[in-house]
């Protein structure tokens, strides 16, 4: 098999560097999309990147695309990437580790003298982080197609600062209309990221194969009751918005119990009772649900299921109802040949590993919608992610390298 070495001095360093581009001092990491510090990792990547060799196009959003030309460039390329954005007080390794870890892994086999067929392709994606904009995956799911031009330019930051206009200052000028990528752009998509969870180290693995990527639904209902004094207000005839949500919490954690899918969760994470005071019957209840199956017929299921509890509970008992569906994502599989060449790969180095589900979401998630995908994660220590605590050891990160960049090669040969 064809011997890589990765540079594990150097990425380390790159990745120490980036983390000093930050709004919060170290360990912390802060770095917002389109702030200062975002603009000067930016450059500082951007040099990282001319200096491998790598010919720099960036899109209308700031998506960076960093190409290696392969024998056949007219071929879909083989992609991979992650983000450099952070939300506030976060860690150095979330995002990154697949940015400058997939710079890596494209260098390494160039030095390797490992010239693919399809060209080799890093994606540094705009806003992973719902930070700024409030949606998460913001340049991912426009290169999807899943925001459209018109969406993006009816977005502000909390500020009022218009999307459209904080781009536009920062450089990226190109179309909107041109960040959305062709169905056949890329033939394969695999992200480097570390686990953000503690399964690896728990079971003491070097390496995951992301099978699926759950994907949640937010639904935000608000309840309108009927208040009054608690003490002067009969219970014949009362509309207590809060008694009317209990049933329907009870109703979200049996849909998840009741699914049929193990990978079944639901949540009510924020419940707001109005006007909260002791002695008063809650006029309003505004809840907010989670959802998330990596199968979307469970996942639907269940928010059919609530919706229809909601409605059910709130005839009986005369309460008003709105419900949004903040955001219902498709979750994905992952591509099986990808999964099998990665399987393939660990297995021939010697690398321990798992196939499992994540549970957060990525990018690939949307990049899924425009061709096969896969994950490859490492390990976090104690799990932890987005707190400056976040650690992943040098050598896992150049193991994940080393699977990436031999699998990448591989997809790429196809
Ligand atoms: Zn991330």
């Amino acid at each position: 098999m064809t011997q890589l070495s990765i540079n594990t001095a150097r990425l380390i360093s790159e990745i120490n560097t980036l983390a000093t581009f930050s709004d919060a001092p170290a360990p912390a990491v802060t770095r917002i999309l389109y702030s200062g510090q975002d603009q000067a990792a930016r450059v500082w990547l951007r040099q990282q990147i001319l200096d491998a060799g790598l010919t720099i196009r960036e899109d209308g959003l700031g998506n960076l695309f960093a190409r290696w030309e392969g024998s056949e460039p007219g071929l879909p390329a083989v992609g991979t990437g992650s983000h450099i954005d952070a939300i506030p007080h976060s860690g150095k390794y979330d995002g990154v580790v697949g940015v400058l870890g997939g710079l890596e892994a494209i260098r390494a086999l160039k030095e390797a003298g490992i010239k693919t067929k399809r060209s080799l392709e890093l994606v540094m994606f705009t806003a992973e982080e719902p930070t700024r904009f409030g949606i998460g995956c913001l340049g991912s799911r426009a290169m999807a197609g899943t925001l459209k031009p018109a969406d993006l330019l009816a977005m502000s930051d909390p500020e009022g600062n218009k999307l459209d206009e904080l781009r536009q200052a920062a450089g990226f000028k190109k179309t909107l209309s041109g960040v959305q990528l062709a169905q056949d752009y890329y033939s394969s998509f695999i992200e480097l990221h570390i686990e953000q969870g503690p399964r690896l180290e728990r079971d003491n693995l070097q390496i995951g194969i992301v099978t699926s990527i759950a994907a949640p639904a937010t639904l935000r209902v608000i309840l309108h009751g009927d208040g009054g004094h608690a003490g002067a207000t009969l219970m014949p005839g009362r509309k207590d918005a809060l008694v009317a949500a209990s049933e329907i919490v009870q109703e979200v954690e049996r849909a998840a119990h009741e699914s049929g899918s193990p990978d079944s969760v639901a949540t009510v994470g924020l419940l707001q009772v109005h006007p909260g005071a002791v002695n008063s019957i809650p006029s309003k209840v505004t809840m907010e649900i989670d959802i998330r199956d990596t199968r979307l017929a469970s996942r639907d299921g269940m928010v059919d299921r609530v919706i229809e509890k909601i409605e059910e509970v709130c005839g009986r008992r005369q309460i008003g109802h709105d419900v949004t569906i903040l955001n219902r994502d498709n979750p994905c599989q992952s591509g099986e040949e990808i999964i099998q060449t990665a399987e393939r790969v660990t297995q021939r180095l010697g690398y321990s590993y798992k196939k499992l589900v994540s549970r957060a979401y990525h990018d690939t998630l949307f990049m899924a919608q425009i061709c096969p995908t896969a994950m490859i994660f490492v390990p976090s220590e104690n799990g932890y992610s987005h707190r400056p605590e976040e650690f992943t050891a040098d050598e896992e990160i150049a193991q994940g390298v080393e699977v990436l960049a031999l699998t990448m090669a591989e997809c790429a040969n196809l």
